[in-house]
C-alpha cells in the first residue's frame, strides 16, 4: 500500500516536483537552453526527490516534442521511458551485490552508440557505495565521456565520494523538504485518494517523516491502510505514537503549576492505557530540555522546531515564559535520576510519581538545589546558569533577591552571590588522594545511574581538588566535550555528591600531555570486566588472553 501511494503519485515531469525549487528551475534553464551537462551529481537526505528528478532530467532530455522542459508523454521516446523499456535508461544501484559488475559493464557499453534515444543516461543511486576500483572505472569515463552520454550520480553521503569524481559533475545539493510542501504532497494525494483528513493529521504526518517526502508518502499510505475514510489528528497521533509529546507538555505545565495531583493522575492514566513510561519519561525529559533550551534562547528552537508542530512550539515557548529556568532544571534532573528506576520497580509509576512531588515541591530540597547550577567553571556569556532562588524560606533562600524581571547584568551579579553563598555554605575539603585511590570504586558507582558516563569517565583521571571542586582531566577532547555537556556534568557532580556524601563540584580539562595510569588499586575481577566491556565497547578492541 505505502509503496504504492509512492509510486503512483511520483511526479512526471519538473512541473510536478514539490520542493527543490532551485534545483528544478536550473535544470529546466539548462534544458530550455540547450546546455544539457554531461555529469550531474545529485545529493541530500533520503527521500528528498533524488532519483524521481533523475529520471524525469532523462525523460525531459530525451523527449522528441519537448515543450517549455516538460515532455510531451506521446513520442516513442516518452512512452519507452515511461513504460521502463529503453536500452538506453540505465539505473545502476552501486549499493547492491551487482553494483561493482554494472561498473564493469558500464566501460563496455558506454561507448556503444544509443539503442534508440538521443542520450543514453546513467543514473548510479548511492554512487558513495562503490568501490575504489569502480570509482576508477567511473573517472575514466567521466574524463572523456562520450558525446549523447549523460551521468546522474546520486548519494546520501558526499564526504564519500571522491575529489577527482566530484570535480568533474554538475553538483546539485538537495535539502530537506519544508514541512508545508510535504503537507502540500499529501493533501493532493489525500484528495485524489478521496480521504478526509484533518489539516492538523497531515501537519504530524510531515513532522515525522522529517523532511522526506518518500516516508510521509509512506505513513500516509499506512494509516489510510489502517483508518476509515475520515482521519483525524487523534487517530494518526496513536498511529504514530507521538501522544506522548502532548503530554509530557500536560504533565510539564502542570508541575510548574505545582499541580502534582493532577500530574500523577495522568502517569497513572498512561499506565493504564498501557503506555510505556520508560518510553514516556524519555519524551518528558526531552520535552523539559527542549523548554530549558528555548528558556535560555528562543532562537534556538531551530534544532527541533522540525519535531513538532507549530502550535506545540508556541505553546512551549508561553510555557517556559512562565516557568523558573532552575524548576526546569531540577526536574530535568528527578525525571533523569527516575529514568533507570522505572524497569526494576514493581509499580513502575512510583519512581515518577516521586519524582513529580519533589519537582512540585514549593522548595526543590537543598540537595537537588545545589545540583542547580552554581557554576565553579566559568559561565558562557549568555549567562544561561543564573539561578534564581524560590521566594525563599531556607535560610540560604532568604539572602538571595528573588525577581523575574532582573535584567542581565543584575542577573551576573546574583550568580556570583550565589557562588559566595554556596561556597560558604561548602565546608568540605575533597582530598585528592582520598579520590584517586577511590576512583575505581567511583567509576564501578556510578554505573547503575549512567552506565555510558562510566565508560566516559574512565577515560578521564582525577589531577586536582580544590574545595569541593573535582578537576578531572583527559587527553582526549572528544571525552572533555561530552563530560562538560551540561546534563552529563550535572549528572556526574549528582552521583559524586551522593557517593562521598559531600556536594561535589566537577571540573572537566583537556590535557594533551596526560597519561592515564591503568588501575592504581587492584579491584575485583568481576569490577575489572565491567569497565573492561565498557572501554571495548567504546574502542572497537577485544581482550587479550595473558
Ligand atoms: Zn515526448
Amino acid at each position: 500500500m505505502s509503496e504504492t501511494l509512492y509510486r503512483k503519485y511520483r511526479p512526471k515531469n519538473f512541473s510536478e516536483i514539490i520542493g527543490q525549487v532551485h534545483i528544478v528551475r536550473t535544470l529546466s534553464n539548462s534544458i530550455k537552453n540547450n546546455r544539457v551537462g554531461q555529469a550531474y551529481l545529485f545529493t541530500g537526505p533520503r527521500g528528498t526527490g533524488k532519483t524521481s528528478i533523475a529520471r524525469i532530467l532523462a525523460k525531459t532530455i530525451n523527449c522528441e516534442n519537448l515543450s517549455d522542459a516538460i515532455p510531451c508523454e506521446k513520442c516513442e521516446a516518452c512512452k519507452i521511458i515511461t513504460a521502463g523499456k529503453s536500452l538506453d535508461i540505465i539505473e545502476i544501484d552501486a549499493a547492491s551485490n551487482t553494483g561493482v559488475d554494472n561498473i564493469r559493464e558500464l566501460k563496455e557499453t558506454v561507448a556503444l552508440s544509443n539503442a534508440s534515444l538521443k542520450y543514453k543516461v546513467y543514473i548510479i543511486d548511492e554512487v558513495h557505495m562503490l568501490s575504489t576500483g569502480a570509482f576508477n572505472a567511473l573517472l575514466k569515463t567521466l574524463e572523456e565521456p562520450p558525446a549523447h552520454v549523460v551521468f546522474i550520480l546520486a548519494t546520501t553521503e558526499i564526504h564519500k565520494v571522491p575529489e577527482t569524481i566530484l570535480s568533474r559533475c554538475q553538483r546539485f545539493d538537495f535539502a530537506r523538504l519544508p514541512i508545508g510542501n510535504i503537507i502540500e504532497k499529501l493533501a493532493l494525494i489525500a484528495k485524489a485518494e478521496k480521504v478526509k483528513i484533518e489539516s492538523k493529521a497531515l501537519e504530524m504526518i510531515a513532522i515525522s517523516a522529517e523532511g522526506g517526502m518518500r516516508d510521509a508518502e509512506s505513513l500516509l499510505g499506512q494509516i489510510i491502510s489502517l483508518e476509515d475514510k475520515n482521519i483525524t489528528l487523534k487517530e494518526v497521533e496513536e498511529i504514530l505514537g507521538t501522544a506522548d509529546k502532548k503530554t509530557a507538555e500536560i504533565i510539564a505545565e502542570m508541575i510548574f503549576k505545582k499541580n502534582s495531583s493532577g500530574a500523577i493522575s495522568k502517569i497513572n492514566e498512561l499506565l493504564e492505557n498501557g503506555y510505556d513510561l520508560e518510553v514516556f519519561n524519555k519524551s518528558l525529559i526531552n520535552y523539559l530540555r527542549q523548554l530549558m533550551i528555548i528558556k535560555i534562547d528562543s532562537n534556538l528552537k531551530k534544532y527541533f522546531s522540525s519535531e513538532m508542530t507549530s502550535e506545540r512550539l508556541e505553546k512551549m515557548e508561553e510555557l517556559s515564559k512562565g516557568a523558573e529556568l532552575s524548576i526546569i532544571i531540577s526536574s530535568i534532573n528527578l525525571f533523569l535520576e527516575a529514568q533507570s528506576k522505572i524497569s526494576s520497580f514493581i509499580l513502575p509509576q512510583l519512581p515518577l510519581e516521586i519524582a513529580i512531588i519533589k519537582a512540585t515541591q514549593t522548595f526543590p530540597t537543598k540537595k537537588i538545589e545545589y545540583e542547580i547550577e552554581t557554576p565553579k567553571i566559568p559561565l558562557p556569556p549568555s549567562g544561561e546558569g543564573a539561578r534564581r532562588a524560590d521566594e525563599g524560606e531556607t535560610s540560604l533562600d532568604k539572602k538571595n533577591i528573588s525577581s523575574n524581571k532582573t535584567e542581565k547584568k543584575e542577573d551576573s551579579k546574583l550568580l556570583i552571590t550565589n557562588c559566595k553563598l554556596q561556597e560558604d555554605n561548602v565546608n568540605t575539603n575533597i582530598d585528592l588522594s582520598t579520590i584517586k585511590s577511590n576512583w575505581q570504586k567511583l567509576l564501578i558507582d556510578i554505573r547503575p545511574y549512567n552506565h555510558s558516563l562510566s565508560a566516559l569517565l574512565s577515560n578521564c583521571q582525577p589531577t586536582k581538588t580544590e574545595k569541593n571542586i573535582i578537576t578531572l582531566g583527559t587527553p582526549y577532547s572528544f571525552y572533555c566535550e561530552r563530560l562538560n555537556d551540561k546534563t552529563n556534568r550535572l549528572t556526574v557532580e549528582q552521583v559524586f555528591s551522593k557517593i562521598l556524601k559531600s556536594e561535589i563540584k566537577i571540573n572537566i580539562e583537556l590535557d594533551k600531555n596526560l597519561v592515564l595510569k591503568k588501575e592504581a588499586e587492584p579491584i575485583k575481577k568481576s569490577e575489572q570486566n565491567s569497565l573492561l566491556t565498557d572501554a571495548l565497547e567504546i574502542m572497537g578492541g577485544k581482550v587479550v588472553e595473558e
